[in-house]
């Protein structure tokens, strides 16, 4: 069965909607939301069942209260902040179950937009509780989920629910998700080449396994080349390395060559002597890594050899950054790496929350096909698992 989405519903006007968002915006110490791109975009989606006069119940989790109520993860910053974006009243309930709230929701207009206070103050949001999820329903006709990157959780706002609502359906942000996963991973144009970096193989692995058999060409930078280096019997000092992983590493390494996927790993490295951002720093080859030193990010000729690879491309699909971005000195290969993807003729989707982050701050965001906002969710996509929350919405969107 397929997505139904909101788009595909007759009459919205009068309707009461519950929407499943991701508004767990980053606060800083005096509750001041400090990124809001999570809020904006869901904003399509609102402004469309605004316009049909739906009578809107928004519904997210914020940080992790781990089934209590603590006023630091209220969502009254987002609240306010959803107001402000929309320019009009975005009314905050005082609790997310219960007969105030649903007192609250048969007392909406057309037009009108209810957030419920966070759904992990109870235990039996992240236990996907039955009893918990038919009270979250307070009423509600349609079901929204326009919350990918939560989807990969079977928690109740996001899956037990769609049992207890006649209608459900997704919002437009998971409509992009799903259409550009399918263009990278289903359908793609060929050549397709997956980009992994990041810290560890660890986590990575399963993606791995499932890429082999779809891609053309994978591409590996960042800490977790380094498991596959030293498999190869290079020499790697102090880099980060996943001892236990080795043979599961060239495991991967081999079925991929097996299948004619072609592998590429770096060839230089930047190296230091300690991890610091005022380390002593030089650029070596792979073969000539000082004993004692570490590699925190890919050298020059790795950035030409893989912005080589990437020539041909049709579609590219990136996760992890190349190195420790986060510090100037360990920039350069992910920063060179965002640019010859933004710059390159492919399809590009981008996803996790790191590489997201280093797609900003290269300034290249707006030559990105598309970047994810699922961190995790992204990752199982590319895992080849079926996410809880995807597949309730394909069982149950056209039952009604
Ligand atoms: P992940 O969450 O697995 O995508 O890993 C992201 C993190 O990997 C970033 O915080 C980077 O600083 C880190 N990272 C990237 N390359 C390296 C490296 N060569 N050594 C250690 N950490 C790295």
């Amino acid at each position: 069965m397929s997505i139904r989405y909101i788009d595909e519903i007759d009459n919205l006007a009068g309707k009461k909607i519950f929407m499943r968002v991701d508004f767990n915006v980053p606060l800083d110490e005096n509750q001041n939301i400090t990124e809001d791109t999570r809020i904006r975009a869901v904003l399509p989606t609102l402004n469309y069942a605004l316009d049909q006069k739906a009578k809107i119940v928004l519904a997210s989790h914020l940080g992790r209260p781990k089934g209590e109520r603590k006023e630091k993860y209220s969502m009254a910053p987002a609240a306010k902040r959803l107001s402000r974006l929309l320019g009009k009243e975005v009314k905050l309930a005082p609790d997310c179950i219960g007969p105030e709230v649903r007192a609250m929701v048969d007392a909406m207009q057309p037009g009108d937009i209810l957030m419920l206070e966070n759904v992990r103050f109870y235990q039996g949001e992240e236990k996907n509780d039955a009893d918990f999820a038919k009270e979250l329903v307070n009423g509600c006709e349609i079901y929204v989920n326009d919350a990918f990157a939560v989807s990969h959780r079977a928690h109740a706002s996001v899956e037990a629910i769609a049992n207890f609502i006649p209608v459900v359906t997704a919002g437009f942000l998971m409509k992009n998700e799903m259409n550009y996963f399918d263009k990278a991973m289903q359908n793609p144009i060929r050549p397709l080449v997956a980009i992994l970096g990041g810290a560890k193989v660890s986590g990575k692995i399963e993606v791995l396994e499932n890429l082999c058999d779809k891609v053309d060409k994978i591409i590996i930078g960042g800490g977790m080349a380094f498991t596959f280096l030293k498999g190869l019997g290079y020499n790697v000092g102090k880099s980060l390395v996943e001892d236990s992983l080795i043979d599961t590493a060239m495991a991967t390494y081999q079925k991929a060559r097996e299948k004619g996927v072609k592998f590429y790993l770096p060839v230089d490295c930047v190296v230091a002597d300690q991890f610091n951002p005022a380390a002593e720093t030089k650029v070596c080859t792979i073969q000539e890594i000082p004993e004692g030193w570490m590699a925190l990010d890919i050298g020059p000729a790795t950035v030409t050899l893989f912005a080589e690879a990437l020539q041909n491309s049709k579609t590219i699909v990136w996760n992890g950054p190349m190195g420790v971005f986060e510090m100037d000195a360990f920039s350069r290969g992910t920063f060179a790496m965002v640019s010859a993807v933004a710059n390159s003729y492919a399809l590009t989707i981008v996803g996790g929350g790191d590489t997201d982050v280093a797609v900003h701050r290269a300034g290249e965001y707006a030559k990105i096909s598309y970047i994810s906002t699922g961190g995790g969710a992204f990752l199982e996509l590319l895992e080849g698992k079926k996410l809880p929350g995807i597949k309730v919405l394909e069982d149950n969107g056209h039952k009604n």
